[in-house]
């Protein structure tokens, strides 16, 4: 089934808080942060997650980065993990949790991801937790939920699907590629498709072009995820935020860096709520 994607389409699906509402309520979100050199992906992530309304956000992140990430993570919680057992553990307790970004293209990437995968955790798998099962996707679809959401652009999409765009056309591969993996595909470019394993399909058609700069990937799989962590249906989440990461890029205009978007959030938000 074919969806608009537009705010009438999801609005009233938006989290809001309620006067008995508390952080926990309000959704618990990780983010698993690169090593020292790689935090701020991370950080773009986890400001994004705040910015849609996460209750709680919590940075897990190697132990060489610890000492770095703190300055500019006020809000954020942040726990250091050395093991994928460790990192099962402190992810265990949170709705939804960004995998990917700045991660490394390293083993330990992959093995962190299962670990993730056997806990409760809606999973938002971006950038190199994408590109590292480039030779084995089975691997990586045989772990994932219809609940989680893959969020790979072009490039990201043809090493885990190869052939498929040029088969298929956008959408048809966005579906196709959510139908082999059993999760949701955002298939992200000028204009995003998001499609989900039972069929449903959305096209947000109106990308603005000032999002073509680093890292604003990184924020949007921090809005995906803050949405899952307020229990919003994962297919809801990803159309609603790749629509108000636009709308954020296109008011905000020239000279856009990603670090703009998550402050751009509240008036976009403003208008919706
Ligand atoms: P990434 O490549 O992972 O940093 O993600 C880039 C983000 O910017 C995605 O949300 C894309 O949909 C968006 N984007 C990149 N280029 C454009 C463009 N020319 N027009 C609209 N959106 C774009
Ligand atoms: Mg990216």
């Amino acid at each position: 089934m074919k969806f608009g994607n537009s705010p009438s389409e999801w609005r009233h699906l938006l989290p809001r808080p309620g006067p008995d509402s508390h952080k926990h309520v309000r959704g618990r979100l990780g983010v698993v942060s690169g090593g020292a050199l790689s935090t701020g992906a991370a950080r773009l992530s986890a400001r994004a997650g705040l910015r849609v309304g996460a209750g709680l956000v919590k940075v897990f992140c190697p132990p060489d980065a610890a000492p770095v990430l703190p300055p500019s993570l006020e809000a954020v919680m942040l726990a250091s993990f050395a093991t994928p057992e460790q990192l099962q553990a402190l992810a265990d307790p949170m709705d939804a949790v960004v995998i990917g970004p700045a991660a490394g293209l390293v083993e330990s990437t992959a093995l962190n991801l299962a670990a993730l995968a056997r806990t409760g955790a809606a999973l938002v798998v971006d950038a190199d937790a994408l590109t590292l099962f480039r030779d084995r996707p089975e691997q990586l679809f045989a772990w994932l939920d219809r609940d989680d959401v893959l969020t790979p652009h072009e490039g990201e999409f043809e090493r885990l699907f190869p052939g498929l765009l040029a088969a298929e056309g956008r959408e048809g591969a966005a579906q196709e590629a959510a139908r082999l993996a059993g999760a949701i595909v955002v298939l992200k470019g000028a204009a995003t498709v998001i499609a989900a394993p039972d069929g449903r399909l959305a096209v947000n058609g109106d990308g603005s072009p000032w999002l073509a700069t680093a890292g604003s990937g990184d924020v949007l799989a921090g809005m995906i995820g803050g949405l899952i962590a307020q229990h919003m249906d994962s297919f809801d989440a990803a159309r609603a935020a790749v629509w108000i990461h636009s709308e954020a890029a296109r008011r905000f205009g020239p000279g856009l860096i990603s670090e703009d978007l998550p402050q751009g959030l509240p008036a976009v938000l403003a208008d919706l709520l």
